[in-house]
Formats: C-alpha cells, sequence, structure tokens
C-alpha cells in the first residue's frame, strides 16, 4: 500500500472545501442539502434540510439519515443506493422520508460521492428538492385510475387531435386492445371501420355545447362491430381552453341485439295477425265460390263446360289449401297429435324426393331402427321437411345431394344453455342438409321471418321455413341451423320424443359416459353459465376444473399449472384474447399442449383457417355433456 502524502490530503481537503463552497452558492434555495463522510455520518445540513425534516441541526449532525428513514423503500433501494455511491457513481432517485413530527415528505435526491487521488470516496453530497406535492398528486391520479379500472365502461381520454391518453381495463375488455396498444394511436382510425356521419355530428357538437350523448358503432379488435351507448365530455385546461375530451362508451350490443330479435318476434306476430286476418276473410270468399262451383256442376251436362269447372274448382281448391298453410303459420298448428314412430315418416319422404327429384340431386338417408316415437301431426311435420328438402333443392338448380339423417339425442343442461330455444330433454333430430352454396350470416339471421325469402319473385312466398318453425315449436321443438358459405346448410329439427317403455332412460344412458380420473381440464369461456355448467358436468363425471373468463387469465393458470393441466378446452370467440391467439400462446409454452376448441356456428372454421395447427379436436356449441364427456375421452385416451 502506497502511504498517503499528508500534504496531498491537505490540498484534495481544501479543492473538495472549495467544490462544496461552489455547489452550495451555485445550489438555488429551495436545495435541500447534506453532506456525510464515507459511512453515511451527516456532518453538514441546510436550513431547508431542517425545516422540511423538522430536526434541528443539533440533533441531525453526528447522525446517520437513518433517522429520516421512513420504512417505506426496500432493503434492495438501500443496496442499490449504497452500491453505486460506493462505487463512485452519482445516485439519483425518488425517496419517501419521515419529519420528526412523522409526517412524511418525498424528495427527489441526487447523492454526488467526492473521491479521493484513490478513486475513493471520502464524502457525499445529497441535493434534494421538495416533491412532496407532486408525488401527491400521481397518487391520487394513480388512485382515481385504480378506480377507473373498476369501471365495466370503456373511459378513455382523447386530445383535441384524437390521440389516446388514457385508456382504462374495461376498455381493454369491450376493445381487445391492451393500453400500451393504444396509448397516442388516433382514436378515429382505431376504433372506426369508416368515418361515419354520426362520429362528425358528434365532433361538431362536443366544440359547441362541451359535451355529446349518443350511440355510435364501432370495430373491436377481432374486427366485429359493436355498439357502443357514448358519453363525451370536453376537458378544458385551467384558462378554460379545451384540452381533451373524456369518453364513457358502454357496450350495448347485446342489448341491441335482443332488442332487435323482440322487435322482429313483434313483427312476426303482427304480419300473422295480419296474414292470418287476410287468410280467415280469403277462405270466406273461396267457400262460396266452391259450394256454387258443385251446384251449377249438377245442372251443367254439357263436357267442355264440365272441364272449364273442373279447372276453377282444382283452382280454387289450391287456394284454399294456400290460405290454409298461412292459417297454420298465423295460429300456430292445432293439428291432431298422435304417438309416430319418424322413421316410416322419413322413408316417406325420401321415397318422393326420389321420384320428383332431378337426378342430378342425389339423396342419402340415414335412419337407426331404435329410433324414439315422438307426439306429432304426421301431416305437419311432414310438411316441415318437405320445407326443407325444396329449400335444399332450390339451393342446387346445379345439382349437389341431399343428407336426411334421424337420430335419437338426449339434449342436457349444457346444450340448453347454448342454444336458446332449447329445453332439456329426449329428441328425435331429423337433419337435412345439402351441399349448396350456404348462407350468410344476414340470411341466416332473417330465414325464419315470415315472406323473408331469396328465391325469385315467383319462386318462394317466405312463408316455408316460418311456417316449419311455426309447425316445430307447436311440437315443443326446435330447429337449430348450420350453416357456411361455399359449404352448404344443414337444418336439424329437434323433436321431443315420447316417455315410452323401451326409450332409453336419460339417467340410465348417462351413467354410460365416460369417467375421467381426475385430470385437470382448464375451461375457458367468457360466458360465466358455459363455464359453471361445463365445470358441473366435467366435476360429476371425474374431473378436476380450473375454469378462466379469457384468453389472458387463461394464460396466467397455465404458466402456474402447466404441468398438471391435461386439457384445454376453449371457447373460440371470446372478448380481449380470443380462441386463435389463446392457443397459439399456448402452443409457444408448450408445443404439445392438448386442445379442444369449442365454437359456436361456423365459426370454427372460419377461425381456425391455417391458424390452428395442434388443436386435437373442434367441438361444435351446443354441445352435450355426452358429446363433451366423449370428445374428452379421446383426447385424452388418443
Ligand atoms: P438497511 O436494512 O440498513 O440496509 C439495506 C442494505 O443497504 C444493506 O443490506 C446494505 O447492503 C446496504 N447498506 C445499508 N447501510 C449501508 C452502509 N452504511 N454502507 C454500505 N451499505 C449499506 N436513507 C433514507 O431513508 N432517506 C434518505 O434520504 C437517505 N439519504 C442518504 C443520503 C446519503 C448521502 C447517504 C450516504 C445515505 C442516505 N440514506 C438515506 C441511506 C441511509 O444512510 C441508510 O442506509 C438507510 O436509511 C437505511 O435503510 P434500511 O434500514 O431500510 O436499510
Amino acid at each position: 500500500m502506497t502511504a498517503i502524502d499528508p500534504r496531498s490530503l491537505d490540498r484534495e481537503l481544501e479543492r473538495s472545501q472549495k467544490e462544496l463552497a461552489d455547489i452550495k452558492f451555485a445550489l438555488d434555495e429551495s436545495a435541500i442539502v447534506a453532506i456525510t463522510d464515507q459511512r453515511g455520518i451527516i456532518n453538514y445540513v441546510n436550513d431547508k434540510f431542517c425545516e422540511i425534516s423538522k430536526y434541528s441541526r443539533d440533533e441531525l449532525l453526528g447522525q446517520d439519515h437513518r433517522i429520516i428513514n421512513s420504512g417505506y423503500h426496500s432493503k434492495e433501494f438501500i443496496r442499490n443506493l449504497w452500491t453505486t455511491i460506493a462505487s463512485g457513481k452519482v445516485w439519483r432517485g425518488e425517496i419517501r422520508n419521515r419529519a420528526k413530527d412523522a409526517t412524511y415528505y418525498w424528495v427527489d435526491t441526487t447523492i454526488v460521492p467526492f473521491l479521493n487521488s484513490e478513486g475513493k470516496p471520502y464524502q457525499y453530497i445529497a441535493i434534494r428538492s421538495d416533491i412532496t406535492e407532486r408525488k401527491r398528486a400521481e397518487e391520487q391520479i394513480k388512485e382515481q385510475a385504480a378506480l377507473l379500472d373498476q369501471a365495466q365502461d370503456a373511459i378513455l381520454v382523447r386530445d383535441l387531435d384524437q390521440n389516446i391518453l388514457f385508456w382504462n381495463k374495461g376498455a381493454e375488455k369491450i376493445y381487445g386492445w391492451s393500453s400500451e396498444e393504444v396509448l397516442g394511436k388516433n382514436a378515429g382510425e382505431l376504433l372506426f371501420k369508416d368515418r361515419s356521419a354520426q362520429f362528425d355530428a358528434a365532433r361538431f357538437a362536443i366544440t359547441q355545447d362541451g359535451e355529446w350523448n349518443g350511440e355510435m358503432h364501432q370495430v373491436r379488435r377481432d374486427g366485429r362491430e359493436i355498439i357502443v351507448e357514448s358519453r363525451w365530455t370536453l376537458v378544458r385546461d385551467e384558462n378554460g381552453q379545451p384540452k381533451s375530451i373524456l369518453i364513457i362508451n358502454t357496450d350495448v350490443t347485446e342489448k341491441k341485439r335482443m332488442e332487435s330479435q323482440f322487435l322482429r318476434a313483434q313483427r312476426m306476430e303482427s304480419i300473422g295477425t295480419l296474414a292470418g286476418g287476410i287468410a280467415h276473410d280469403l277462405n270466406n270468399v273461396l267457400s262460396p265460390i266452391l259450394m256454387a262451383i258443385d251446384m251449377l256442376q249438377l245442372r251443367v251436362t254439357d263436357e267442355n263446360s264440365k272441364k272449364w269447372f273442373e279447372v276453377m274448382r282444382s283452382n280454387a281448391e289450391r287456394g284454399g289449401s294456400m290460405v290454409r298453410q298461412v292459417l297454420s303459420f298465423a295460429r300456430g298448428v292445432e293439428g291432431e297429435r298422435v304417438a309416430l314412430q319418424p322413421k316410416h315418416l322419413v322413408k316417406e319422404i325420401v321415397k318422393i324426393l326420389r321420384e320428383t327429384l332431378p337426378k342430378s340431386i342425389e339423396i342419402n338417408f340415414q335412419i337407426p331402427n331404435d329410433l324414439w316415437i315422438i307426439s306429432a301431426d304426421a301431416t305437419q311435420i311432414h310438411q316441415v321437411l318437405m320445407n326443407l328438402c325444396v329449400n335444399a333443392r332450390d339451393a342446387m338448380p346445379e345439382g349437389g345431394s341431399i343428407a336426411i339423417k334421424a337420430e335419437n339425442v338426449f339434449v342436457d343442461e349444457n346444450y340448453a344453455r347454448m342454444h336458446i330455444e332449447a329445453k332439456p330433454g329426449r329428441f328425435v333430430v331429423i337433419t337435412v342438409s345439402d351441399t349448396g352454396p350456404g348462407m350468410t350470416v344476414e340470411v341466416q339471421s332473417r330465414i325464419f321471418e315470415p315472406f323473408f325469402t331469396t328465391k325469385e319473385m315467383t319462386k318462394g312466398t317466405g312463408l316455408g321455413l316460418s311456417t316449419a318453425l311455426t309447425i316445430v315449436k307447436s311440437h315443443g321443438g326446435f330447429i337449430n341451423v348450420y350453416s357456411e358459405l361455399h359449404r352448404g346448410s344443414q337444418f336439424s329439427v329437434y323433436l321431443p320424443a315420447l316417455d315410452m317403455p323401451g326409450t332409453i332412460d336419460s339417467a340410465a344412458a348417462q351413467t354410460d359416459l365416460p369417467l375421467g380420473n381426475g385430470e385437470l381440464i382448464l375451461v375457458v369461456d367468457d360466458e360465466e353459465s358455459i363455464r359453471e355448467i361445463t365445470r358441473g358436468t366435467l366435476e360429476t363425471f371425474g374431473y378436476t376444473v380450473l375454469t378462466a373468463s379469457d384468453g389472458t387469465e387463461a394464460l396466467a393458470l397455465y404458466a402456474d399449472k402447466k404441468n398438471e393441466i391435461a386439457v384445454v378446452l376453449t371457447d373460440m370467440v371470446m372478448p380481449f384474447m380470443d380462441g386463435p391467439a389463446t392457443i397459439r400462446a399456448l402452443q409457444r409454452m408448450n408445443p404439445k399442449v392438448r386442445i379442444i376448441a369449442a365454437s359456436g356456428l361456423g365459426t370454427v372454421h372460419r377461425a381456425g383457417e391455417g391458424t390452428l395447427e395442434g388443436v386435437s379436436v373442434f367441438l361444435n356449441k351446443p354441445y352435450t355433456a355426452e358429446k363433451l364427456l366423449k370428445t374428452l375421452a379421446d383426447v385424452l385416451h388418443g
């Protein structure tokens, strides 16, 4: 070790005292200054330090800074401070300290080490400024933001150029973008497909009146359109100048859908009443004509006239049967109910189709021998199936194939929760599928409306499907439609089975279902009722279940229990992080993860195309407990 020359020490002391004097001189009056030796013992404090810490100079000198330590910072924080300054570097940071009267204050702190000729610190100067007010405001804002995050609504703040300044958790849920992704982005470009007149009107109103309320059509991250009830408020700065716009949006898409369903149902009802009235009057018009024809036919003897009367009769009768069809739609159907085996009905339909359809249409059918018995009006069910088959034929002018399949299905609570009109119970399901062009989602949403038709004016009345639905409903059943563009359509008619000896008891049927062996299944679905019923079913049948309400929650659970989770059952359409994104993220965590992707009409294929390799199996919603358990057993046991 080299001996230190006392003269050099004196020089260093002189230099450092000069530097200190320079620093103290250069500092602004509000600066809070302390100087310590290399162990941290305070040997100088200025008046500001005493003022803010509320200790006298005598109380401070000779002490460590511990005297003002508030216990707020971690050991790691203090260690970092010390290792930085002990290595000769400047440390900067914000510290919360405790004054003598137990109040807290925040200081923005810079600690500068003074180094000797060997580069070792021999004292430290801490220069601070009081930032208590700013920290209080920040904390208040943090608290407010945390409160805003509790809200279900999307709360956002934009500047006057539309750039997003604030985006709460509600907005993340509703739109699917995280706050980091959207801050600074243009709200107009992000949330609207094309800038609507509505949006421009809102912008105009906000500059005029300072507020605007109304409905808006916007798009989510996944491209889905949503309707929001929007409330805009202009925020001004302290000089009264417009600064930003606070927007609170409530997602009313579902409410609107229910409203329009309700309106449509009401419209159907009023059209029905109207059509029923007209049909009733027409019946009154046709009955005397038919009776008069009978009378006149008795009197007329020449053959030619008889022929003309025959033409009149057959046309009046056709008119009568059309009127009956309208009436059966309008009133619901009060046909005669008898116990019948639908097998015979289906066979009869197949026979008629084979005789009447062009050869370019292939007809297949599949009917099990043990089909349950239903209570039905044979003529009406015949009419329903014929309507479906005629539609299938009309959809395939160039030819194709029609398949008719009948089967026994136990609709359970699982299935019923996923299909609005389904009730749990045993059903005979007759499905008519075609290989035609399929229907768009818009067409699918309207097909059961009376008088809605995509056929040419002369070819369809638009009453076929609405009558079919009325008949099926009057039998206590429902219809499930599955259609995809370019892939064909499938109409499944569910008719309740009669409780007859020999029909399989549902409970007995359920005991044959494959059981789990405590395997852990992660169920991901944004709808609580589906999560709960699925959990209930799986637990009853021997599985252990974890549930997640969206993709991010699923990923967190999976990261934690990766080795225990045997299968992930995920919905495909979810807000925030949808099925495909969740599946890809899970596969990144574990390329061998076993996944069952469940989805409603058509979405499995659409969402899955080309992007969902590695999904063990797709499960169409609605699904029954039986389907779920069998699929799960298949996935688990190969
Ligand atoms: P401890 O549990 O005592 O220590 C945590 C870790 O820090 C230890 O494990 C150790 O690794 C390291 N450490 C602690 N003390 C020393 C030491 N003397 N030498 C080397 N490493 C050490 N503290 C405040 O609370 N507020 C201030 O405003 C403040 N200003 C400071 C200004 C200067 C110029 C200096 C030198 C220190 C300052 N300190 C301040 C730190 C203070 O001296 C104490 O170290 C600290 O308050 C102790 O906190 P603690 O009890 O949480 O940590």
